[in-house]
């Protein structure tokens, strides 16, 4: 390898996920305080988590089927190059085109070389969370094409020049009044917040740009190996159009998307909406399985699947290995209150809630995350939504061990930290601790035995909210007193 000239500068290395809100802390403050974003998510989320519970309930295998699906997920995992290689195998076998990306710039790539061998210009999409990793509409429209989303919140989102704030309801931060306006800018109409008719906006809209488009993207929910199809679930008829009207389609998986066997499917599908939305299924459930036959009469002509990498190969190898087991649901996300409280922007990429807490540190390097780990309350809620029993809690654990040991967490905290293990492994500091905590602490104002204001360097933890004053006595001290107060009285009782 040549030696690096010493004057000139190396480009840092591309982040694998797109950053879109740099600084966490300052996010989640604003966003604490963001009674309209509480109003959208509590109309939305809650709702979504409630419905989930509910559905789930009402199966009689609900946690054996969570069972199996993490399962089946795991046996991919375990053994993924020869589940790819079949699933490029059958692919291939039923007329389709199989490339493999390294990294998302390579993905992009290969749309765009597809886009220009076809002589494709118009190019509509349907929602893919791996296309927002890509910034795949970026790549496209740099490349001169033009790209419409046909999702209807992804294509508010297009119209906004924003980004998605949930895996499967990508504009939920929005109101009906915001979007009125964004729409009416957009299509140069009066304002309207009236739902059914900004919907129909983007209806008569959409359906002209299928009619025209050459080229269809779309994602993967599951790659099913033993036959080479992909299985797409949607709740819009605009998957359909996107994957059947055009000349060419063109799927972008992870590679963790595939699944080995058209019996696992039903396992997925059973969980995927219940948890994502409380449905039973989602509205539209495509199977495709190559181009179109020649005595067939609807599909595309060509059909291209992009597996891609992008940093999966790493999480393989290390400890992480079962985040990409996700099937990226969003359950964990509506059963989350730190999501709830501050929104999906704030986690600062496509993937936020107690998932992406996880995945985008993995993806970008925990230097540049270093709030992510702790954006959570490890209150296992996540765990208990996550229909293939990811244990979100207990890894996010194991980030902030690699945190210390990466020397990511700032002096002070580590020294706290040490002094605190140190604390705990000895009976008489443990208790020499108390003592003093209850000195100090006892001596600040406090009203109704909560303190308003601490001092110093744990300021922060009272700056939202209140910290309980600790009581006179501890517990050693009371039970003691309460078995001495039972001996008088059974010695007074007893018979001489
Ligand atoms: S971690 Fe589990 S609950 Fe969260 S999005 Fe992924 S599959 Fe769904």
């Amino acid at each position: 390898m040549p030696a690096a000239e010493p004057h000139k500068k190396v480009a840092p290395p591309r982040l694998a996920l797109p950053v879109f809100v740099p600084d966490f802390m300052a996010s989640a403050s604003a966003q604490s305080a963001n009674d309209s974003l509480h109003t959208a998510l509590d109309n939305s989320v809650t709702k979504k988590d409630y419905s989930r519970r509910t559905m789930l309930a009402a199966l009689p295998d609900a946690d054996a089927l969570r069972a199996l699906a993490g399962n089946i997920k795991r046996h991919t995992l375990d053994h993924l190059d020869y589940y790819l290689e079949l699933l490029e195998k059958n692919v291939v076998a039923h007329g389709g085109q199989v490339h493999f990306a390294a990294d998302s710039q390579q993905a992009n790539d290969l749309v765009i070389a597809i886009a220009r061998r076809s002589s494709s210009h118009l190019i509509v999409k349907s929602k893919s969370m791996v296309s927002e990793e890509m910034e795949l509409n970026h790549a496209l429209e740099a490349a001169g094409l033009e790209v419409v989303e046909t999702d209807l919140g992804e294509f508010i989102l297009q119209v906004d020049q924003s980004h998605p704030s949930h895996l499967v309801m990508p504009v939920i931060h929005m109101r009906a009044m915001e979007i009125g306006k964004v729409f009416a800018a957009h299509f140069k109409v009066p304002y309207t917040d009236d739902p059914p008719t900004l919907a129909e906006m983007a209806r008569v809209y959409l359906r002209n740009r299928f009619n025209e488009a050459d080229m269809g993207i779309s994602g993967v929910n599951y790659a099913i190996a033993e036959t080479g199809s992909v299985c797409i679930c949607t709740n819009e008829g605009n998957g359909r159009m996107c994957t059947t009207r055009p000349r060419i389609h063109v799927a972008i998986m992870g590679m963790e998307k595939v699944i080995p066997a058209m019996e696992d499917l039903p396992v997925f599908l059973k969980l995927l909406a219940r948890s994502a939305s409380g449905q039973t299924l989602t509205q539209y459930t495509n199977i495709i399985t190559g181009p179109k036959r020649p005595d067939e009469h609807d599909g595309p002509e060509e059909f291209h699947l992009i597996i891609m990498d992008n940093g999966r190969s790493r999480i393989l190898a290390g400890d992480y290995r079962d985040t990409l087991r996700c099937i990226r649901c969003g359950a964990c996300l509506n059963a989350c209150p730190i999501y709830r409280k501050v929104g999906g922007h704030t986690y600062g990429s496509i993937y936020p809630g107690p998932i992406g807490a996880l995945i985008t540190p993995l993806f970008n390097g925990l230097a540049k995350h270093k709030h992510l780990p702790h954006a959570s309350s490890l209150c296992g809620a996540c765990y208990e939504a996550c229909p293939v029993k990811i244990n979100i809690p207990e890894m996010l654990i194991l980030m902030r061990r690699d945190q210390v040991r990466m020397g990511i967490a700032s002096r002070a905290e580590r020294w706290f930290f040490d002094l605190w293990t140190w604390g705990l492994r000895h009976r008489w500091s443990y208790r020499w601790g108390q003592v003093v905590q209850r000195l100090v602490l006892r001596r600040l104002p406090a009203k109704d035995q909560w303190i308003a204001k601490l001092p110093g360097p744990v300021a922060g933890w009272t700056r939202v909210r209140d910290f309980p004053r600790p009581p006179r006595h501890d517990f050693r001290y009371l039970w003691k007193e309460h078995q001495a107060a039972k001996q008088a009285t059974s010695g007074r009782g007893a018979t001489p």
